[in-house]
């Protein structure tokens, strides 16, 4: 006979965890208890030591699907004598639960119930379990009981009730459980807002087949659907969302269904199939569907809610579904607000009486050479955290602005916020400082210190800063891309000096320019800037970055190349020559756009990005590079990109395919971003490259840079947990404040 003392840290609370132990531990005749801690939960177990060791071999193995084990620590105890296994209420206990789960989509289990007519949940749209389900998205307060969710409203049914308590049912303690005795209820609105009668889902699967705009209530937020088959559908749901070219995210019924427009690898399909249902970017099978997406890929989800599933059938099984909301306000998350907001765009509400309390967006990630990347992390991992190592503080890290994220830290977690959006918008910002204010009473933090970007406009600088005076709380602020280096070194764990490849649109310098295609070297206490890029010329400032032909305008000038074919030649002239309104920019995506206006691709953007989305879905696969030349500026060996703008309207001039140029050009940025890390590695001695910003989205770029760097004898570290643009930025201001020891009173 054996005691044990098991202590287990993770995500192991709310997630079926108690009765999968009880399970566990009457399988292998063992004895006595365990109970919930801060951290996870504490075993103390009594049993033959062959059990004991099956135990701890099973337990990581068949832990139930949401649980996220993070560490395992046994130690023997002395004798205690238990004769049974008891389970040690947690509500006794002072110290607070301080983990939740994300939304969960719906699992295999709960679908089956579903699809059986004999079933109680029969076709049920609210079905959920232990293993799934609302969670995140309907907690209104901890501890997380059904009483401080919305599904408040909703008391329980003898018969769900006998299912709650009973530890055997796979429904033991889920707080969301009902059934159609006891549950929300569907209804279908048509476009004047007057409720229709039959049956709801039918009603709004005709709605969909007859080419019809249906917003329909999910998780997080209203998506609007429609068909996606017929491109003047699409059409008029651009016009009437007033969402010009950007891609739109299709539902796909199941994998299987994904195939027929989209590649889908196995590793695709795994993430696809998960429990957490992010936006998959897929490639495109054929050319064509340019309504769903301009670009080579399309993001591709699967049914998450038993809801979604009754949309399909009746020879529905793809639709296009995109956030319910207007211009980067936030997503519509209520019925009278939805029915408001979208009137006139839908022609038809799918909704239901459960309130979603926190709007929380799709997830989007991709899946590169066997790794998944994030631009979206949401939906589904949100608010699970990020472990880092202890913190002696309570900090909040304001982020920074279009993408905007906080990240609060406590002990060994960053919380990460959901996606946000672009603060400059007002509903927005208050989105952004209610979720802060939501996650501090959720997880109990008190920051303690705030840190924010070091850009004085930021409206999360501002908050910070107004925050920090009013509640006397010291303030640190970060340098943009010193930030975004520290968040890929916590995201792998990394601590001490490594080498940063920072590349994305703009962040503010500390020589008070624009940065953007930087190289520096540091820890999270401090950085040095030891590579960028020639800095460019921005006519028109801000606007050069939703008219790129500007940007393509002043390289062509720079390099001494022709401008005439561009537009506006002459009046950018004579601006450039004023000097008016003309800052300086180091942005490696300010370079993309240029080059993606000189090539032809895109002269003007009617989304973020979309001229270096533009350029990478047209590269080709020719290998080969243009010259690249570097230039020593004081310590900062910069790439100077004249000569290979010149080789561009070389190649141009002469009718080479602009595939081969967009090629050349990204392989060109590898080679200069080689020779400058090799220059900086041989100056430093250090041999860590971490990859980050906004830029490294860019596939091409992820496909070829490692394996390049890795070459030149450096180990490449990319982001795996969070986004490696702005909205990831947060978790690096936090590690920095984290690394400091005292600060300033602001
Ligand atoms: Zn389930
Ligand atoms: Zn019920
Ligand atoms: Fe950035």
């Amino acid at each position: 006979m054996q005691t044990l003392e098991i202590k287990i840290r993770g995500i192991v609370q709310g997630v079926g965890f108690r009765p999968f132990i009880h399970r566990l531990v009457r399988e292998h005749a063992l004895n006595g208890s365990i109970r919930n801690t801060s951290s996870g939960v504490t075993l103390n177990l009594e049993g033959e030591e062959e059990q004991l060791a099956a135990f701890l071999r099973e337990l990581p193995e068949k832990a139930p699907p949401l649980a996220v084990i993070e560490e395992i620590h046994t130690e023997e105890t002395p004798f205690q004598g238990f004769s049974c296994f008891q389970i040690i209420d947690s509500e006794r206990q002072a110290e607070r639960n301080t983990l939740i789960s994300p939304d969960i989509g719906i699992c295999p289990d709960c679908l089956r119930e579903m699809s059986d007519p004999k079933d109680r949940r029969y076709r049920f749209p609210f079905i959920n379990c232990t293993n799934c389900g609302p969670r995140f998205t309907i907690i209104e307060d901890v501890p997380y009981d059904r009483a401080k969710t919305s599904m408040k409203a909703f008391p329980m049914c003898p018969d769900c009730d006998r299912e709650y308590h009973d530890i055997e049912n796979r429904r033991y303690h889920a707080q969301p459980d009902c059934c159609p005795v006891c549950g929300p209820s569907l209804q279908y609105y048509d476009a004047a807002g007057l409720p229709a009668a039959g049956d709801v889902a039918a009603l709004a699967r005709a709605a969909l087949t007859e080419g019809k705009i249906v917003a329909v209530k999910g998780l997080g937020g209203f998506h609007l659907a429609c068909r996606c088959d017929d491109a003047s559908i699409a059409e008029r749901l651009r016009k009437r969302k007033q969402r010009d070219e950007k891609p739109f995210a299709v539902m796909c019924r199941d994998t299987e269904t994904a195939r027929v427009i989209c590649h889908v690898s196995r590793e695709e399909e795994r993430i696809l199939n998960g429990a957490r249902k992010p936006i998959v970017l897929l490639k495109k099978k054929r050319q064509g569907m340019e309504h769903l997406s301009e670009n080579g890929r399309i993001g591709v989800m699967l049914p998450y809610t038993p809801l979604h599933h009754l949309l399909f059938g009746d020879g529905l099984d793809m639709l296009i579904m995109t956030s319910a909301n207007l211009s980067d306000t936030p997503i519509v998350k209520d019925n009278e607000a939805a029915v408001e907001a979208l009137r006139g765009i839908a022609d038809g509400f799918l909704m239901h009486n459960r309130r979603i309390q926190t709007r929380c967006d799709d997830s989007l990630c991709w899946v590169l050479d066997g790794h998944e990347y994030f631009a979206r992390r949401s939906r589904g991992y949100v608010p699970q955290p990020v472990t880092v190592p202890e913190q002696k503080r309570q900090i909040l890290a304001c982020g920074a602005e279009q993408k905007a994220s906080f990240c609060l830290g406590k002990g060994e977690h960053a919380f990460l916020s959901q996606h946000i959006g672009d603060l400059k918008n007002l509903e927005t910002l208050e989105h952004y400082e209610r979720q802060i204010r939501h996650f501090e009473r959720l997880f109990d933090i008190h920051p303690q210190a705030l840190v924010c970007d070091l850009h004085p406009d930021y409206l999360s600088t501002r908050y910070a800063q107004e925050r920090a005076e009013e509640e006397g709380l010291p303030l640190l602020q970060v340098q943009h891309h010193h930030a975004h280096m520290a968040a890929c070194m916590a995201d792998n764990g990394l601590d001490g000096r490594c080498l940063g490849l920072v590349w994305d649109g703009t962040g503010l310098g500390t020589d008070g320019t624009s940065w953007g295609g930087e190289l520096l070297a540091g820890d999270y206490q401090g950085f040095e800037r030891l590579g960028s890029i020639r800095p460019i010329v921005l006519p028109g400032g801000d606007r050069a970055v939703k008219e790129p032909y500007r940007v393509a305008f002043s390289l062509l000038r720079e390099a001494g190349c022709r401008t005439e074919g561009i537009r506006d030649a002459e009046q950018l002239a004579r601006q450039t020559d004023a000097g008016l309104n003309c800052p300086l920019s180091t942005g490696m995506g300010r370079l993309f756009d240029g080059v993606s206006a000189i090539l032809g691709i895109r002269e003007r953007c009617s989304y973020e990005g979309q001229a270096a989305i533009l350029l990478e879905a047209a590269a080709g696969e020719d290998e080969g590079a243009y010259p690249v030349i570097l230039e020593d500026d004081g310590g900062i060996l910069r790439f100077d990109w004249r000569e290979m703008i010149r080789a561009i309207v070389k190649e141009k001039e002469t009718g080479t395919d602009t595939a081969v140029s967009a090629a050349r050009f990204m392989n060109t940025l590898i080679e200069a971003a080689a020779l400058q890390l090799e220059a900086a590695a041989k100056e430093t001695g250090l041999k860590r490259v971490v990859l980050s910003g906004g830029t490294f989205q860019n596939q091409v770029l992820m496909h070829r840079l490692p394996a390049r760097l890795e070459a030149c004898g450096l180990t490449v570290y990319h982001h795996r947990r969070v986004s490696c643009n702005d909205e990831g930025l947060s978790l690096g201001q936090l590690r920095i404040a984290a690394a400091r020891g005292e600060m300033p009173l602001s």
